[in-house]
């Protein structure tokens, strides 16, 4: 298993990691398979999405705020972040994507993206490549 560092500078941002797990892929050396990805975050996910216009990723966060506001006034847990809670939840933390021919099989617009609901913060993202 390979754990990558991902360092989000935002407090609710989208981040391409689909380089770094392309990297992992490539370090593993499977040519057919899957790579499983987790996140071990309670206030992080990761999803799959357009990587071509970056007004989605602009777009998909401001629903994603309309969804689950930062304050309510009926929100008890005491740290403050419900609903960095909520949107992990919404999203998930795991993943899987196949690989042929040592690539990611993604579509054309398709990217991975690491979302951070409560930063910025050092993350992790952990990624086990398995051949099939
Ligand atoms: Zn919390």
């Amino acid at each position: 298993m390979i754990t990558l560092t991902v360092q989000t500078s935002e407090h609710a941002q989208l981040l391409d990691v689909t380089g770094e797990v392309q990297a992992a892929v490539r370090e593993a050396g499977v040519q057919s398979g899957v790579a499983h990805l987790h996140v071990p975050h309670t206030t992080a996910a990761i999803t799959i999405n357009e990587n071509a216009d970056p007004s989605v990723v602009h777009d998909v966060l401001a629903d994603l705020e309309r969804l689950a506001p930062w304050r309510q006034r009926y929100y008890q847990h005491t740290e403050g972040n419900s609903a960095a809670h909520l949107k992990s939840s919404l999203i998930g933390c795991d993943q899987a994507v196949l690989i042929e021919n040592g690539h990611l099989a993604l579509g054309t617009w398709q990217g991975i993206y690491f979302c951070e609901f409560d930063g910025p913060r050092t993350r992790r993202l952990m990624v086990r490549v398995r051949g099939a």
